[in-house]
């Protein structure tokens, strides 16, 4: 058993996570409001008739890659995502040495036009968040 460093450099925006996994109440009980259910408690259940849940924005998705507005996600932060593409791997092993790198070209102020395209319209963009991230995170 080792322990895998990870480090990507990613052409990208940074993203508040709090502005795609938006805090919201959501029912707490799946039994319908009475109006005459007095209080913050379901007269059925006990349970709180609403609770503190998150709401995903619809252009997150997490199929077999984890997008936003079909833009690749990459994130080992609580609080922040970077959104944008790989432009190197490296990949190192404890216990096997270093493995490799992978470049890939990328034009920024093209890349930069066409990541603002899709995420203004979401309110996710912020010219002074584009640039080059380093993201490093162990498994
Ligand atoms: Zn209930």
């Amino acid at each position: 058993m080792s322990t895998e460093y990870h480090t990507v450099l990613v052409v990208g925006v940074e993203i508040d996570k709090s502005k795609v996994f938006k805090k919201t109440l959501v029912r707490g009980c799946r039994h319908s409001i009475d109006s005459l259910t007095p209080g913050h408690f379901c007269a059925r259940c006990g349970n709180k008739i609403w609770i503190n849940g998150i709401e995903i924005i619809p252009e997150y998705e997490d199929e077999h890659e984890i997008t936003l507005a079909g833009i690749p996600v990459f994130s080992d932060d609580d609080n922040l995502m970077v959104v944008g593409h790989r432009s190197i791997t490296i990949g190192f092993y404890t216990d096997q040495g270093t493995s490799g790198m992978m470049p890939q070209g990328a034009d920024n102020d093209q890349y930069k036009e066409k990541l603002r395209q899709k995420l203004e319209p979401l309110g996710l963009w912020d010219k002074d968040k584009f640039g080059t991230w380093i993201i490093m995170w162990c498994s």
